[in-house]
């Protein structure tokens, strides 16, 4: 591990930003230091993704006087900021923080203090390395490199997971992409079996769940949740295939997963949340509710109108729920690549021109024929209509 390389594996544009901090930090006397993420991927020889900063004084101190700013935001309440350069590279800049938390899960007060304080309130020791940038010197108070090369997941601080409950799910993330031991992992049992996560809202919670599931490895991020005694999975069903599904796109990951729970208390947590895309929202409240009555159909009916009269309804997302059940996936596949497409040729206006005026029989017959042609593959109805319109008054006549 370069300990003390750490400026040198960043790009040219970083490297440049990274300057442009530096001299503003120095002539303004105050200190500054990369932390977490990007140091510890730059330890592990890895690509970063993000560069946090955290300095010893209020950020717009500095946004205000630094040049090559493109754009920045700044929330006033946390002393935090994001600023992004001319060049493109972006940085969030934070103040130094010491953090107290009134109750378990709630979120902390923050009160300005040393970069000491500030790594004493992360998570994991291999995230509480900082990088003094004017020193050019690692501030490693809690042994993050040595874990890092003992390849393990260690909390920083006594009753890191009752104050944070969503540490937990950040340690199941770190140990499966680094492929880290979890040294903490009794202590999380515990307080799992203790009940912690009722501490926290259903959006921090699937905040997490989406971030497992943007994991590479998302599927044994689910599996280790399981084995912490998170969720209760079906492990048959967790990353199966299914043409319809596309895992490359986390919402689809993520409906496989809200299939794969076994617990309708896990499940409200992905129906009862303000933070999944609206419509794949939608789609896992009425599947839990329309569940029976979609099966019914699908599963007892052979006739093509009820099939797409019944889908037809269905958004893309539901589709995708509903094709995991064996019993209708072939009818879906049959809905989209077939029944979805078919489409009248004849118009209302032509049936009007056979006599027949009523706005809604003329909605009755237009339903008729698309459900003969579903049925019966027919190409032109307009034949049909013209030999048969007497029988088929009589049976719209007859439904009504
Ligand atoms: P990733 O590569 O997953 O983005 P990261 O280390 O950059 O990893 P972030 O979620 O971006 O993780 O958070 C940045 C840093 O903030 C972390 O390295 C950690 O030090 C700290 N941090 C984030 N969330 C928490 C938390 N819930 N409790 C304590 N510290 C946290
Ligand atoms: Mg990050």
């Amino acid at each position: 591990m370069r300990k003390n390389n750490i400026i040198n594996k960043l790009s040219k544009e970083e490297i440049h930003v990274i300057n442009l901090m530096k001299n503003k930090l120095n002539e303004l006397g105050v200190r500054g230091y990369i932390v977490g993420g990007a140091v510890r991927d730059i330890l592990l020889d890895k690509e970063i993704k993000d560069i946090d900063i955290c300095i010893t004084c209020n950020p717009m101190c500095i946004i205000n006087q630094l040049k090559e700013v493109k754009s920045f935001k700044y929330y006033k309440k946390f002393e935090t900021s994001t600023i992004i350069f001319n060049n493109g590279i972006e940085i969030d800049l934070i103040r130094c923080r010491k953090e107290s938390y009134s109750y378990p899960g709630v979120l902390p007060e923050v009160i300005p203090s040393s970069i000491e304080d500030d790594l004493y309130r992360r998570d994991f020791t291999i995230n509480s390395i900082a990088y003094n940038i004017i020193g050019n010197e690692i501030i490693d108070r809690h042994n993050g490199t040595n874990d890092l090369e003992l390849k393990k997941i260690a909390k920083v601080h006594d009753n890191s997971y009752t104050e944070d409950p969503t540490r937990i799910f950040r340690a199941v993330k770190y140990s499966v992409r680094y492929n880290f031991g979890l040294e903490d992992i009794d202590e999380i049992k515990d307080n799992l079996q203790n009940g912690v996560l009722k501490f926290i809202s259903n959006d921090r919670i699937m905040r997490e769940i989406i971030l497992l599931c943007e994991e590479e490895k998302w599927i044994r991020n689910i599996l280790l949740c399981k084995k912490l005694g998170i969720f209760n999975i079906n492990k048959e069903l967790l990353g199966k295939q299914n043409d319809l599904c596309n895992y490359s796109d986390i919402n689809h990951r993520i409906i496989n997963l809200f299939l794969s729970l076994r617990d309708r208390e896990d499940r409200n947590i992905f129906t009862d949340n303000s933070v999944l895309n609206r419509k794949l929202k939608e789609a896992l409240v009425k599947y839990n509710i329309e569940i029976e009555k979609v099966s019914h159909f699908t599963c007892k009916t052979i006739d093509n109108f009820i099939i797409y009269d019944v889908l037809k309804n269905l958004n893309e997302y539901e589709l995708i729920l509903y094709s995991f059940d064996y019993k209708n996936k072939y009818k879906i596949y049959n809905y989209l690549n077939n029944l979805k497409n078919i489409k009248l040729k004849i118009r209302g206006n032509e049936i009007k021109e056979l006599g027949i005026n009523e706005g809604k029989k003329i909605g009755n017959i237009l339903k008729y024929l698309l459900k003969i042609k579903m049925n019966t593959m027919i190409a032109n109805e307009e034949n049909l209509l013209k030999r048969n319109l007497g029988e088929i008054l009589n049976g719209v006549e007859h439904k009504n």
